[in-house]
């Protein structure tokens, strides 16, 4: 059956907008049929231009909005080169909190068909700029002058800033004198298209809580040119500076980081406690990026837990066991599973540094090693899952539902795939009691929710 489209490429008209794609772009329905303009907010009214149409959908281009969303904010145009990976930039945070507390609402009982489940309000951040403790960010070219910044939308063409709003100040500060010292010393910037050139990527790494910064400059070249200057100009211009890296990255390719790591000053890793556990983190390694939302959200996961030092715990999907080292400290045992296995090196290495020993970390597919602890007759009180966007595997949640622990404790960075598991759970004997969402990121599309599921 061949729907009709109700539009046609130049067309102007006169839409509503009634939500955001995952990029942030205003969507409004024409006879049902989408169309998604960069810019438009829910609830506006505009004109817009179509620009683009396809079978299932088309782009359009905002002409005049006629009814302002109150939650609109007007970014200068001078300003915007500070808001490169903020989607919701348009946005007042008042209205992203609402826009993402009702986009876990809607997803949860609309694809869920949740019913009793508790959703409470999103918590937002006080200071919802400068949360990031990490950057990476390409280098380019400018008159003879090194810049740094981020990619235009869809483009590779680097906008040139040093002024993030979502990066700790620290990590500006770092990445800026990082490239003047480079740039001053003649180092050249990688250049993708010839594929010459030496410096790709400047990496920056803070921890909040110990205030220890570590450099990754990311060469095409096996060599640095004036490594020791370089060197030296950086450990007297940024004295907490703990840890210097050089990265050598030869291919062609958007991957950011190379295979060979050697350090040329300092520690190969700094350290960030979450809590009171301590954390190793090496330029590879995967570690939260907003380290006062990541508090919030293990101090929420730790309580829908429940433990009392009873239990024992499956923590799927641990990556550097992160999640399971918080929570070792209130069981009796946590078992971590994870499929990455330099993570789960990080993870072992981060049990010592804490002393902790009532954790076991398995390097293998959640929905694998889980079945067969089953029948190695692990039995597990409480698990954890937190897993990437696509959510758990169904062979995981069969387990989960045939292994029966009093508790799940679900933390997900994706509300449909929450929805779709949960709705697998309750099907049997679970409980959704409680979901509380969380916002890891602001002025990103993004949203966290950890949810409390119990044994009926
Ligand atoms: N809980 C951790 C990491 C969560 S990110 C933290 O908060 O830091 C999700 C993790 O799941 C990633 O580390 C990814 O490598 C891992 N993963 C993806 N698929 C998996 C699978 N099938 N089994 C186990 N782990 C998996």
């Amino acid at each position: 059956m061949s729907q009709t489209i109700p539009v046609k490429k130049n067309d102007y008209i006169d839409v509503e907008f009634v939500d955001l794609t995952h990029e942030g772009q205003g969507v409004a329905k024409i006879d049902g049929f989408p169309v998604f303009v960069p810019g438009g907010l829910p609830g506006e009214s505009a004109q817009i231009k179509i620009l683009n149409v396809k079978k299932n959908y088309g782009y359009g281009k905002l002409i005049e909005i006629k009814e302002k969303s109150p939650y609109r904010v007007e970014i200068p145009k001078e300003d915007m080169h500070k808001y490169g990976g903020c989607q919701l930039h348009h946005m007042s945070y008042e209205g992203q909190l609402q826009f993402k507390q009702n986009l876990v609402e809607q997803t949860l009982t609309r694809i869920g068909k949740l019913q009793d489940v508790n959703i409470h309000p999103i918590i937002g951040m006080e200071q919802p700029f400068h949360y990031r403790n990490k950057a990476q960010v390409p280098v380019g070219e400018r008159n003879g002058r090194l810049i740094t910044g981020f990619y235009k939308p869809r483009t590779h063409e680097i906008i040139d800033t040093d002024e993030s709003v979502i990066h700790m100040e620290a990590i500006n500060d770092a990445i800026k004198i990082v490239k003047e010292i480079c740039s001053e010393l003649g180092v050249t910037a990688y250049n993708e298209e010839a594929h010459t050139g030496v410096l790709r990527h400047i990496m920056a790494r803070f921890g909040r809580k110990t205030d220890e910064l570590m450099i990754v400059l990311i060469t095409r070249t096996e060599k640095l040119p004036h490594r020791e200057e370089i060197v030296g100009k950086i450990v007297a211009a940024l004295p907490n500076v703990k840890s210097i890296v050089h990265n050598v990255n030869p291919k062609r390719t958007n991957v950011i980081l190379g295979e060979k790591t050697q350090v040329l000053w300092g520690q190969d890793v700094i350290y960030d406690y979450i809590g009171n556990v301590k954390f190793a983190i090496s330029p590879r390694s995967f570690y939260q990026v907003n380290p006062v939302q990541t508090q919030v959200l293990y101090d929420k996961a730790l309580a829908y837990t429940g433990l009392t030092g009873e239990e024992i715990v499956i923590d799927a999907y641990c990556g550097i066991g992160t999640i399971s080292l918080f929570l070792a400290q209130q069981a009796k045992k946590v078992y971590g599973v994870e499929v990455v296995s330099d993570a789960i090196n990080d993870a072992k290495k981060n049990a010592d540094l804490n002393g902790i020993t009532n954790v076991e970390f398995t390097v293998g597919e959640a929905e694998t090693v889980i079945p067969n602890w089953a029948k190695e007759g692990i039995h597990a009180d409480v698990i954890v899952v937190d897993p990437p966007r696509k959510g758990c595997d169904a062979a995981l949640l069969k387990t989960i539902i045939e292994m029966k622990p009093k508790r799940v404790v679900y933390v997900s960075c994706n509300p449909a795939t929450l929805a779709r598991d949960l709705g697998i759970l309750e099907a049997d004997d679970y409980q959704t009691v409680e979901v509380q969402p969380v916002d890891m990121f602001p002025m990103t599309m993004h949203v966290e929710c950890v949810s409390q599921i119990v044994l009926k």
